[in-house]
């Protein structure tokens, strides 16, 4: 498991900047944050991927580089994935790309819920790297219930799942349950509340992202 702000960097702006309430209702800088830490963990899993020689012809002569053996698939989760995805599209600008609506039902009385899944474009993924897109690790459901539906559409050789916010009880639900895919998180908050919204996290990410839905 990766975790980004293990390490100092300018991502902890990135994450400031994402969880602060006299900030976070600005939507542009909201959406520009949640790209700019995709950014930086598409660049992080960029150093664990195959690379495999390759020549350029520049005017001069010729270099030779180390250049991806296959590019990823990216796989989102609509909609609040989508400024996070962007981050990673803008790194890995040849990926293909799979999108999927899955969401939380209406809440039970115990708020309880089960995940709803209405839509999922999405390319052959047999033999590929797919990388899974979700801003907010909550409880995990979503994500697991999405990785079954992509199975009808090839098996992956490997699955990454990245978060910009995880809670413990997501990462252990998708330690049980996908045990052989690998976590690429921009932190690790406390706790869940009971709602299931991460705390301290920073609030609904596809309201702040894109407005509040009924
Ligand atoms: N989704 C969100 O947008 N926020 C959370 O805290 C959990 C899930």
């Amino acid at each position: 498991m990766f975790v980004l702000t293990e390490t100092n960097s300018i991502a902890n702006h990135f994450m400031a900047e994402l969880r602060d309430v006299t900030i976070q209702n600005d939507s542009m800088r909201f959406r520009k944050n949640m790209e700019r830490l995709g950014e930086i963990l598409a660049y992080e899993i960029s150093k664990l991927l195959p690379y495999q020689p390759a020549t350029v012809q520049t005017p001069l002569a010729i270099a030779t580089t180390h250049l991806l053996s296959q590019q990823p698939v990216l796989v989102t989760i609509l909609r609040a994935s989508l400024p996070f995805h962007q981050g990673f599209l803008n790194v890995f600008d040849k990926a293909e790309n799979a999108f999927i609506g899955a969401y939380r039902g209406k809440h039970r009385a115990d708020e309880t819920f089960d995940i709803q899944m209405d839509y999922l474009a999405c390319p052959d993924l047999s033999d590929k790297t797919i990388i899974m897109i979700d801003p907010m690790l909550a409880t995990g459901k979503s994500l697991l219930k999405s990785y079954e539906a992509l199975l009808a559409h090839g098996k992956p050789a490997r699955t990454i799942i990245v978060s910009a916010i995880a809670a413990p009880e997501g990462v252990k639900f998708l330690q049980e349950n996908l045990p052989n895919t690998e976590l690429f998180l921009g932190t690790i908050d406390e706790k869940l509340n009971s709602k299931y919204y991460i705390v301290p996290g920073l609030g609904d990410a596809g309201d702040l992202a894109y407005g509040e839905k009924l």
